[in-house]
């Protein structure tokens, strides 16, 4: 394992310094709030911190590094402008509790993104607060909620189906609702004669991730909107992934009253570890006085965070969000532009399909190899033939410098693999992951061993990942 910075400390060794360090008691902050003993700091140069920190950064696989197929999460290329405007100090500088007036290009920013993203939705308002997927999720859960509060309807059924992605239910239970699993038809999508049995006037909301996460589209999906109004439900859609819908066809158009997207997916904004992202909301005209404060407000040609008390949720984060991930997706929106939308969404969806039809010689695709943003193969044969499962070809994977995909979800596939190529890489990537996949189904033929012990040429090899989880080890103990 890498040695930590502080194994690296020599004692009096310093990087540069450019004036004296001043000594004595500092001025102002009471004794009882001074130091007693030195900071224990490492005492390293210059160029071994740079190392140090270079060597930390490509220990992990990263978007940076190489081919990131990982299905659902939408891993592609962080343009490097949108960090460039996202440094700039005129952005980073500033703070949130500064007036209105010397932020005004901070909050042009907030309210043209979030008309921007109410165009692209075809909704009529959207929040920026929330900071993840699952967080956007539990605002809109929220919202349906104070919705039927308003209406003084007690409804507490939310219907997901079996192919929605897995924060979903999770979200439905925070927001005090309870999730009901709807079994998917026999071509992945929603079963409307299943549908209609579960609807009833005590169904809240049907929760609809689009596509679904076998990277299929609802064919059905005006008839099913449709039924779940007529039972006085709201539609929620999942968007976290709408790079696969991007300028050819808006949720707000289908019916759905509400509405999440992952900026740090289909927007170009780094997803980080665990965060900062970003999951705005948007909504339909009737629940967008539920939105929560503070709001951005064009008034007489001046931009104003509006703070108020609510009658629908409560702020969800502190102040309005992250701002600096809201300003990278706007910088990504304005350079590709209107016509750039379906360009994305067309490059998403053919560089799916031209993996799909190629691997699936080698992985059978059960629902097809007609897909949007995505498809899951199985590897049910394989493991049949010769006894390798899926997650020894995923870490199998990573010895060949490519991130593994999602594997073993959504659960309706045995042995699955989901695999996103995203629409930012080169034909060339495509071809390289295909011949890669090639080589595994040879190698697990011929020596199923070699899998079972992959991976073998990164920091770590298999890992007890429920330890890993559940008792993390996070700090190196201090000497
Ligand atoms: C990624 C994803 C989410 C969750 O987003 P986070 O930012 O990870 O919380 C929700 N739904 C779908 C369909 C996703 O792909």
């Amino acid at each position: 394992m890498a040695k930590t910075i502080f194994d690296r400390s020599k004692a009096g060794r310093r990087g540069y310094r450019f004036s004296p360090v001043p000594s004595g008691r500092p001025e102002g902050i009471p004794g009882e709030y001074l130091r007693t003993r030195p900071a224990l700091l490492p005492e390293v140069g210059e160029a071994e911190v740079v190392r140090h920190y270079t060597a930390l950064s490509v220990l992990n696989h990263h978007v940076d590094k190489d081919f990131y197929p990982l299905g659902s999460c939408t891993m592609k290329y962080n343009p490097k402008m949108n960090e460039d405007i996202a440094a700039n100090p005129a952005f980073s500088g500033i703070h949130p509790e500064q007036d209105d007036e010397d932020v005004q290009g901070a909050l042009e920013v907030m309210h043209t993104l979030e008309h921007k993203l109410s165009i692209i939705c075809g909704m009529d308002a959207f929040s920026l607060q929330g900071v993840a997927g699952a967080h956007g999720e539990m605002l809109g859960m929220m919202l349906a909620r104070r919705y039927f509060d308003e209406r003084g309807e007690a409804r507490s059924k939310v219907l997901v189906p079996d192919t929605a992605h897995g924060t979903n239910p999770a979200s439905v239970h925070l927001a005090g609702f309870t999730a009901h699993t709807i079994k998917s038809g026999a071509d992945g999508g929603v079963d409307l004669d299943v549908l209609r049995d579960a609807l009833d006037g005590d169904t809240a909301v049907l929760m609809l991730t689009v596509p679904n996460t076998l990277g299929l589209f609802e064919r059905r999906i005006i008839d099913i909107i449709d039924c779940a109004h007529r039972h006085g439900a709201l539609c929620y859609m999942d968007g976290a992934n709408l790079n696969a819908l991007l300028g050819r066809a808006r949720p707000g158009d289908m019916g759905f009253d509400i509405i999440h997207i992952n900026l740090h997916k289909t927007f170009s904004t780094p997803h980080g570890g665990g965060g900062p992202g970003a999951g705005p909301v948007g909504v339909k005209r009737a629940l967008a006085h539920l939105l929560p404060f503070p709001r951005v407000e064009l008034d007489a040609g001046t931009y104003r965070l509006v703070d108020g008390v609510s009658t629908g949720v409560r702020s969800i984060h502190s102040f309005y969000g992250n701002f600096a991930i809201c300003l990278r997706a706007l910088a990504y929106l304005e350079r590709v532009g209107g016509e750039g939308l379906a360009r994305i969404s067309a490059a998403a969806n053919l560089n799916a399909n031209y993996l799909a039809k190629a691997v699936s010689d080698l992985f059978p695709i059960p629902y097809g190899t007609r897909c949007m943003h995505e498809f899951v193969a199985s590897g049910q044969d394989l493991k049949q033939a010769c006894g390798v499962r899926t997650l020894d070809v995923a870490k199998r994977l990573l010895d060949f410098g490519i991130h593994a995909p999602t594997i073993y979800f959504p659960l309706v596939v045995p042995e699955a693999l989901m695999v996103e190529p995203t629409e930012t890489e080169s034909k060339e990537t495509l071809d390289r992951f295909v011949a890669v996949m090639k080589q595994i189904v040879a190698e697990a033929k011929e020596n199923p061993g070699l899998l079972a012990g992959a991976p073998y040429s990164c920091p770590v090899r298999r890992l007890d990942e429920v330890s890993a989880n559940r008792q993390p080890v996070v700090a190196a103990p201090l000497q």
